[in-house]
């Protein structure tokens, strides 16, 4: 009988890849284990086992896999069914899905490693001198990896000298793979087992009393030990006898010392909490609590549409408690940028250590941690809050999902495959495993809210804010009379303006939200017009005054700030439009004796970067802090009175389906950051457009209306939620040939989906790193079968490469585009 594997590779291939395995292999491996096998001329990959069979491929004949890397599965079934249905739901491999669902330690890579060639005689004198320093090198070691004989011959292009070894006979290449993690491991010392008896131990101090600083060492292990029974950190030894490593490490030399290791996890928690009591509802999150049980009963997914600060959090709290207390797991899912230790540190007060962390800021020894913790159902696991890469985690035994934030675009992933939504996959998993599942937010998505309306999910408001705590004031400010009037103060109209120094005199705290960072959006010549554009992209350069530079948001370029225009040459050069920068420096003149601070992305990076901020701004050490959406989500801050928005234009006048509803949540989730505690709260919203229907609609928190009118654009125009959408993007460098492939295949889907294809057309940035775009949108009716539409579309791609100049053409599939 012969044995065979399908293998998931983790690279974009249609089909899995079959290889052979001996009978023993076969009785050993079970989908979910890691093998690596060999690809291509050389190349080894890390592939998942997904089937174990008898069935010899038809088109190929089956390589053997190079050895098996797990003696335990690291995926489990539930996993390979969510992968495979969020690669055929989402149009991309199950390789892409494999490789970004695993932390990238699990994929070991293969690295070339330089052997000598024992069988060749080798003459020294035919070696030329770089050559011979390999040759040397190898005689004392019995491998080097490619950086090591770039440093022998100090140089980095080494290629040509491999090449001559290998043409001489002197060496062979081999690849090796190799395992990323590494176990933390934490260094201690014990006295050493002879000295162990009291007899020894004092002839041993009076042996050091010519060495004092030994003596001392041994003393201060003694009183360490004295103290507690833990085992001793070298580092506490250092520390308690203010001897220095040479010393301790004499003392391990002679013997007297021994030193061993523990292995630990890099992600302990090391606080205190976890006692707090869970707080009990009041009568409005009691009645929301009731409602969410009811919805779980029916085996819904249930909505809780609660106002911002009205005690969501506390009743996810109790869902986790139950949960827990039946001894599930819990996963709770939030966007990044939401993920702050304000929250951690709320969740690990109730549940301690129980509580896990997985987001892209942890490194990846720490995800391999989670994941492991996770997959062996650890208790200090069993809590995990994460963004959305948590979703892939290998649990078993989950019993809730909490989607916190639901409405949040940044669910989606962008770039690269899979482009999959948080929410609806995590939608998806719940039901796989038979989980409660909920989604909150005080501004739902318009499907979410759809789905809760018709039935398809449960709902479950409050419509107050926790402890009689009034929600915001919300003023709208027209800035075109307040120009008219000459009552702008730079980009402060009289109101802000006033609001602030009433604010600053009570010594309250102030949020001001611009949603573009930089100095200046564009520099524009007053001359003659030209404003200076990305050479990469189709696209102005925003002016970042700290620097004086200008740079490019898309690719990161940047240059100088010229001193004059460089098509006129006039030295007429001026900025239009404003970001978090220049709102920063008004402030330093309008308001010097304010400490202000500015949170955006030039300022938050670095891993710790965001949270000094907050930090800093929680201790009230800032009094005006201005910045973009980052600020909008998920902090609690007792102090703040006052929220400005310095121009809501920007957010309407976005060229998206999306915008209007966008907005409503951007303002309504950044005006929710005032007034938390018993003072009411105060809104300013700056506008040239102050009678914007969702401008209303947002001051007056009508939730309901905005949905209706949003509802209703949506179902003319053919979109979401009545219709889905998939939107393809062409990418190429060469124009012409860009527009000749997306034509052809826009052609193409017509000739099967008639109206229901837009385009191609130009994104607003239509250039991104030297690539042209160019996008199709496709929609769906409901009625329609969306596996049937993407059937059509994945076939018309076969012709589509079929034709060899579009071969080179990208094509990019991002299905429910939001
Ligand atoms: P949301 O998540 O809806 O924005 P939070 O859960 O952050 O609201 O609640 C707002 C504030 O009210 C928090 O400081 C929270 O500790 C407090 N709070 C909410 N519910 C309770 C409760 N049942 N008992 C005591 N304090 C509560
Ligand atoms: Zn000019
Ligand atoms: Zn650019």
């Amino acid at each position: 009988m012969e044995y065979f594997i399908d293998v998931v590779l983790p690279i974009p291939l249609e089909k899995l890849f079959t290889y052979s395995i001996n009978q023993i292999e076969a009785d050993n491996l079970v989908p979910g284990m890691r093998v690596a096998v060999p690809f291509g001329k050389s190349k080894i990959y890390t592939g998942l086992v997904h089937r174990v069979h008898n069935e010899a491929p038809q088109a190929y004949e089956a390589k053997e896999i190079d050895r098996i890397l797990d003696e335990q599965p690291i995926v489990n079934p539930f996993q390979l069914k969510h992968w495979q249905w969020i690669a055929e739901y989402y149009m991309c491999t199950f390789g892409e899905v494999f490789r970004s669902a695993v932390p990238s330690a699990f994929l070991l890579e293969s690295e070339t490693l330089i052997l000598l060639n024992t069988e060749a005689v080798i003459v020294d004198s035919a070696l030329e001198d770089d050559e011979f320093l390999v040759f040397e090198a190898l005689q004392h070691q019995s491998s080097l990896k490619v950086h090591e004989v770039s440093s022998i011959v100090d140089r980095k292009n080494i290629l040509p000298v491999l090449n001559r070894l290998i043409e001489k006979n002197v060496i062979l290449l081999k690849e090796e793979i190799y395992e990323q993690y590494k176990p933390k491991l934490v260094k201690y010392v014990q006295l050493g087992k002879e000295y162990l008896s009291e007899e020894k131990l004092e002839t041993l101090l009076s042996d050091l009393t010519r060495a004092p600083k030994q003596s001392q060492v041994v003393l201060a292990l003694f009183q360490l030990q004295a103290v507690s029974k833990k085992p001793i950190k070298v580092t506490e030894l250092e520390q308690e006898s203010g001897a220095s490593k040479a010393v301790i490490k004499a003392l391990v030399n002679k013997q007297i010392l021994e030193e061993y290791f523990i292995r630990k996890d890099r992600v302990d928690y090391e606080g205190d909490g976890g006692d707090e009591e869970v707080k009990s509802l009041n009568e409005f999150q009691e009645k929301a609590l009731s409602d969410i049980h009811k919805g779980f009963e029916d085996k819904k997914p249930v909505l809780l549409h609660g106002v911002t600060s009205s005690g969501k959090t506390e009743v996810y709290v109790k869902l986790i408690e139950d949960c827990i207390n039946k001894g599930k797991q819990a996963l709770y899912l939030l966007p990044e940028i939401a993920l702050t230790t304000q929250l951690i540190g709320r969740l690990q007060e109730y549940f301690g250590e129980k509580v896990s962390v997985y987001h892209s800021k942890y490194n990846v020894q720490e995800r391999v941690e989670v994941w492991n913790n996770v997959l062996h159902q650890k208790s200090k696991a069993q809590v995990v809050i994460g963004a959305r890469s948590s979703l892939f985690l290998p649990f078993s035994k989950l019993g809730l999902i909490i989607i916190d934030e639901e409405h949040e675009g940044s669910f989606k992933q962008f770039d690269p495959a899979p482009r999959y939504h948080a929410r609806d996959a995590a939608i998806v998993l719940g039901n796989l495993h038979g989980s409660q599942i909920l989604l909150g937010s005080a501004t739902p998505s318009i499907e979410s809210y759809l789905n809760a309306k018709t039935g398809k999910y449960g709902l479950a408001e409050i419509k107050r804010r926790f402890g009689n705590v009034l929600m915001p004031e919300i003023e709208l400010v027209d800035l075109k009379e307040q120009s008219r009037k000459k009552r702008m103060k730079g980009h402060f109209s009289e109101r802000l303006f006033l609001e602030i120094e009433d604010a600053l005199r009570e010594g309250e705290q102030i949020i001001l939200f611009q949603n573009r960072r930089g100095y200046a959006p564009i520099v524009e010549c007053t001359t003659c017009g030209v404003s200076p554009q990305c050479p990469n992209c189709d696209v102005s350069l925003t002016y970042h005054q700290y620097k004086k530079q200008l740079r490019c948001h898309y690719c990161g370029y940047h240059t100088a700030l010229p001193e004059s225009c460089q098509a006129c040459g006039s030295p007429t050069l001026d900025t239009k439009g404003f970001g978090t920068e220049q709102v920063e420096k008004e402030l330093e003149t309008l308001f010097p004796d304010a400490k202000t601070w500015r949170m955006d992305l030039d300022t938050t990076r670095g891993k710790h970067g965001y949270e000094k901020i907050i930090t800093a701004f929680e201790q009230q050490e800032i009094d005006i802090l201005v910045g973009t959406q980052m600020l909008t989500k998920g902090l609690d801050f007792r102090n703040v009175s006052l929220v400005g928005i310095m121009n809501a234009d920007s957010l309407l006048n976005f060229p998206d389906y999306r915008a209007h509803e966008r907005c409503f949540q951007l303002l309504t989730q950044v005006a929710g950051r005032a007034g938390r505690t018993q003072k009411r709260g105060k809104v300013i919203v700056q506008s040239y457009n102050p009678y914007h229907q969702i401008l209303t609609q947002m001051s007056t928190n009508d939730y309901e209306g905005m949905f209706k009118e949003q509802l209703y654009e949506r179902e003319q125009y053919k979109y979401p939620p009545r219709n889905r959408i998939i939107k393809i993007t062409f990418k190429h460098k060469d124009y012409n040939r860009l527009n000749e492939a997306a034509e052809w295949f826009a052609k193409g889907l017509r000739n099967s989906l008639a109206g229901n294809v837009l385009g191609p057309e130009y994104p607003p940035v239509a250039r991104i790193r030297n690539q042209y775009l160019k996008n199709i949108l496709v929609k769906i009716p409901k009625s329609t079968s969306i596996g049937g539409v993407k059937k059509g579309i994945k076939r018309l791609e076969k012709s589509f490469n079929a034709i060899a100049p579009y071969r080179s053409v990208r094509i990019i599939y991002n299905v429910d585009h939001v």
